[in-house]
């Protein structure tokens, strides 16, 4: 178990390193913001609770933005339905529209390998985009799809109730936290969205596109198991 931790480590790029016993690291959690407000929504009332299946039904027939015309599927979500953490990204691309699956592509190994890095296994999480269907040529979503496409983002996440939410780049970041600080300052830090704690990362993409980034992903992974301890 030790050996594979350590080679998901190396896949990511990170260098191993063990802590000597005299030394001891002070993680300090960084004040926790007030609540965030709900966004604006103009689809389903999320106030009316409905199961899975309701759910996924709506989804996939969904036609309420200009994106249902250049979908090839739409891009739900999956994993655990009663995980302790949710991991939300920010739209399918080409893989995820392919495959009907969120983060499968080169950046969703990734992912996946972060998590096994902290012993998370993909398949405990719940994983979903902000937005459910492919942007084309994979532009970032616009406001007016992701204010779209929020209620049944807020369905999933009431349906989930999770213990910790990890906003999986700067676009679901600033969504779901309504600011536009810069990722590289709110990464790694603890917020609420709706009194449910939010840790934001970087995005496995930016990650394979900086590598020198990923110590810094590394501290927020262990920041990430030490909050879900914790919890
Ligand atoms: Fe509907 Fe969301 Fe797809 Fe737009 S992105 S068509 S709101 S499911």
């Amino acid at each position: 178990m030790e050996a594979t931790h350590t080679q998901y480590l190396k896949a990511m790029g990170i260098q191993v390193w063990v802590q000597r016993a005299e030394e001891t690291t002070q993680i300090t959690v960084p004040d926790i913001p007030e609540s965030i407000p709900s966004q604006p929504i103009n689809i389903q009332p999320e106030e009316t609770p409905i199961n899975w299946d309701t759910l996924q039904q709506k989804v996939a027939t969904c036609t309420a933005c200009a994106l249902h015309s250049s979908r090839t599927q739409t891009v739900f979500g999956i994993g655990n339905q009663q995980a302790d953490l949710m991991l939300i990204g920010e739209a399918p691309g080409a893989d995820e529209d392919a495959q009907g699956e969120p983060f499968v592509g080169r950046a969703g190994k990734l992912l996946t390998a972060m998590l096994y890095a902290i012993d998370i296994k993909r398949e405990s999480v719940y994983i979903a985009n902000v937005i459910k269907c492919r942007p084309p040529e994979n532009r970032n979503p616009n406001t007016q799809e992701m204010t779209c496409c929020n209620a049944f983002l807020k369905q999933q996440i009431a349906l989930i109730d999770p213990k910790l939410i990890i906003a999986v780049g700067r676009i679901a970041a600033h969504h779901l936290l309504a600011i536009e600080t810069a990722i590289g300052k709110i990464r790694g830090q603890c917020f609420k969205y709706n009194n449910i704690p939010l840790i934001p990362i970087y995005h496995p993409a930016y990650l394979l596109r900086r590598p020198s980034e990923k110590r810094h992903a590394w501290k927020d992974l262990q920041f990430i198991r030490q909050t879900l301890t914790e919890l």
